[in-house]
């Protein structure tokens, strides 16, 4: 049985009531999580304020970036355990649990060593005065985090905010959270004082709600869907709290027919499956110049044909989807495709292994997907591959565009004019070229256009979201 983390100590829910903690791979109940309440929000905000007021604002820059150190090399001892953790409760392949405990550590790491590199900056100003800013902290930050990267998402939002001197209430998803509990605890072994990192598990209406509502919350981080994210920003807006919005996307991979196709389907085929496509940044539109189209989705269909589906432990291609309504949420899409006469190109196979009661899709590309329909436009959030040819540069943009969302886009070809070209016409918070994603260096700023959200995270420039700048005019004759 798990607890809310509040004050470095865990703590039952206020309603006595738990929600059943469910391992994808088996559709199996193993655990328990409180089911928090507007009460225990309070009770957490409360214990941040006193933490902010009392110990943390004392700390020094360096002092907390040596607390974030410690805690990145803690993350790193425990990694194992952390991505085992991860595995069973969001069905992660092996491969990728670990590689999300490895980047939770690198989070930390980056940002122990920006704590005491954020500054203001003086200003030439009239004579008689000298004029300089401050970068403060808001105060007590408040964090939404989704199910798909519970480690990963945590690293780029609550160090940042804690980096930059804020304290911090976290919303983990009610379907994912048992990882973060286990880092937080972790941070209070490291010295952390009671109350800088403060965990409060349950629904999203009933505690998400209260946090974002919640009039000691200064920031608020939500990872998410559009659809929370429209609520979480009126909610803050009634008060005036800012708001930093990591929405979905339909992120396109465009391919010219110069491109280097060896280099490039390998990383088309990652970009869809990886995590079962439960990625904000997943590749999850193929845009491909007519001339190369046919031989693209011929090479395509055999790398699909091959990839194997399963039980998380057995560290295949792709692992189950979270839940079962995640699984039926595909189907529909797919069902819908089918009406639309979308025609399916291959799909991959799920081994006998996977018990029925799993949440299992096979990774499916589709083709000449009409740019109107909905597999085009919205976010499945599974291993749907929606492909489609354009005639040239201007057509690859009007495509690359006409969705509401501009989270990312890979863009394919030896032309150095090109990349450029599109680069700049292509709305996206990144663009990639000639790779998808580097690697998910926490060095790079990430964040959307338009439905996927605004404001930024990771990198130095999420420091300046989690923080205030005040000036200073001084007159001194
Ligand atoms: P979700 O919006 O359903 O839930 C996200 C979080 O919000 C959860 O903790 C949930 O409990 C909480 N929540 C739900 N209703 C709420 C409410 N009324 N008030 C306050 N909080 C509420 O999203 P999800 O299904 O957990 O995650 C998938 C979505 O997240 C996808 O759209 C995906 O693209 C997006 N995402 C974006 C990024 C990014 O960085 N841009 C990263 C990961 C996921």
């Amino acid at each position: 049985m798990q607890h809310h983390f509040i004050a470095n100590q865990h703590q039952p829910a206020s309603s006595g009531h738990t929600l059943p903690v469910i391992d994808p791979s088996d559709g199996q109940a193993y655990d328990a999580i409180q089911r928090g309440t507007p009460a225990d929000i309070d009770r957490a905000v409360q214990a941040a304020r006193a933490c902010y007021e009392g110990t943390w604002q004392k700390l020094n820059a360096a002092e907390r970036g040596r607390l974030l150190m410690r805690l990145s090399q803690k993350v790193a001892e425990h990694a194992e355990e952390l991505a085992l953790i991860e595995q069973r409760d969001c069905g992660k392949p092996t491969k990728q649990a670990r590689a999300d405990a490895a980047a939770l550590a690198r989070y930390f790491e980056f940002y122990s060593g920006a704590c005491d590199k954020l500054h203001g900056e003086t200003i030439p100003y009239l004579d008689g005065y000298s004029v300089l800013t401050w970068r403060e902290p808001h105060g007590v930050t408040g964090h939404v985090i989704p199910w798909n990267y519970p480690m990963q998402i945590f690293g780029r939002s609550v160090g940042g905010a804690l980096a930059a001197g804020n304290v911090c209430v976290i919303k983990p998803s009610e379907d994912a959270c048992l990882s973060l509990l286990r880092v937080a605890q972790l941070a209070a072994e490291c010295g952390f004082p009671a109350g800088a990192i403060n965990i409060v598990t349950g629904y999203g209406h009933e505690v998400g709600d209260a946090l974002a509502r919640h009039p000691g919350i200064d920031h608020i981080s939500f990872t998410g869907s559009p659809r929370v994210g429209t609520l979480i920003e009126q909610a803050a807006a009634e008060r005036h709290c800012p708001v930093t919005l990591e929405l979905g996307g339909k992120s396109p991979q465009i391919l010219f027919e110069d491109a280097d196709l060896d280099a490039a389907l390998p990383m088309v085929v990652n970009a869809i499956v990886q995590n079962a496509g439960q990625t904000c940044s997943a590749g999850s539109r193929l845009l491909v110049q007519e001339s190369i189209y046919e031989q693209v989705l011929e090479r395509l269909a055999d790398a699909f044909s091959r990839l194997r589906v399963g039980p998380a432990p057995l560290d295949l291609d792709v692992g189950p989807l979270i839940r079962a309504s995640q699984q039926q949420r595909v189907w529909d899409f797919l069902a819908d495709a089918q009406v639309a006469g979308i025609q399916m190109v291959a799909q991959g196979q799920i081994v006998d292994e996977a018990p029925d009661t799993g949440f299992y899709q096979a990774p499916t590309l589709l083709r000449d997907v009409p740019i109107d329909h909905r597999l085009a436009q919205e976010e499945v959030f599974g291993p749907v591959l929606a492909a489609m040819s354009f005639r040239d540069e201007d057509h690859a943009v009007q495509l690359a565009n006409a969705t509401p969302f501009g989270l990312v886009t890979g863009i394919w070809t030896r032309d150095g004019g090109r990349q450029l070209r599109m680069a700049r016409r292509v709305r996206a918070g990144q663009i990639f070229i000639n790779n998808y994603g580097a690697g998910g260096g926490v060095e790079l700023p990430f964040g959307g256009y338009r439905a996927s959200g605004h404001g930024r995270e990771k990198g130095f420039e999420a420091l300046y979201g989690f923080t205030v700048l005040k000036t200073v005019a001084i007159r001194h004759g």
